[in-house]
């Protein structure tokens, strides 16, 4: 039975969660201080640890740093809020190997954590993704392109990292706005389209010939490696 450590301080969601991981053979322990939390996942018994961004005392980002210094090869999957999606990012620079916006419908949840767990314990946080001559490097932020390097800001990079990770699936701009952008701020979808304007110009062999970033009229884009 694969043991996971749930790390939130959102009593309801932690009775929703701890249910339906137990109904689905996850033997579940919760707690809702980060403090705790770290102190559990570092005892090492831990298959998964799903850990919340915002807590009392210690943060998750905090909370997930201090683990992989410790030499802790555990899967992360960090929560966020939606206020916090331009952090995500760092999240993953430190060592998160995934990441949920909240709110999420629990069978996303459930597909993430058995994708980390049927990764190869100790492999390393979100492996690089390559694409034509196109080199990405989610955990340390790098991305290169033949021997030049390529500078992203970190929209840039989310929505790269998002569009290269659901390779030849049509991506309405409402999709892409909702799980790349910060709905706080709601931008127009003609962001969408700026920004994917710029990933082609940096990396398009002829950015006005998209061959990877491709429009799907009427609807948003899709990538194709
Ligand atoms: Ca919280």
């Amino acid at each position: 039975m694969k043991h996971v450590l749930l790390v939130e301080d959102e009593a309801a969601l932690v009775t929703v969660l701890e249910d339906r991981l137990r109904a689905e053979g996850f033997e579940v322990t919760a707690t809702g201080s980060g403090d705790e939390g770290e102190q559990l996942a570092r005892g090492g018994v831990f298959d998964l640890v799903v850990l919340d961004w915002m807590l009392p005392g210690r943060s998750g980002l905090e909370i997930c740093r201090n683990l992989r210094a410790a030499g802790a090869n555990v899967p992360i999957l960090m929560l966020t809020a939606r206020g916090e999606l331009a952090d995500r990012v760092s999240g993953l620079r430190v060592g998160a190997d995934d990441y949920l916006t909240k709110p999420f419908e629990m069978a996303e949840l459930l597909a993430r954590i058995e994708a980390l767990l049927r990764r190869a314990p100790g492999a390393p946080p979100l492996a690089p993704l390559s694409f034509a001559d196109v080199r990405i490097d989610p955990a340390a932020g790098e991305v290169q392109r033949g021997d030049a390097r390529v500078d992203l800001s970190g929209r840039e990079l989310e929505l790269l990292v998002y569009m290269v990770r659901h390779a030849g699936e049509v991506l309405s701009r409402e999709q892409l706005l909702s799980d790349v952008w910060d709905y706080a701020r709601p931008p127009r979808t003609r962001t969408v389209d700026v920004h994917v304007a710029l990933l082609r110009r940096k990396l398009e062999a002829d950015p006005r010939r998209p061959r990877h970033f491709r429009t799907v009229h009427g609807i948003g884009y899709r990538f194709v490696p």
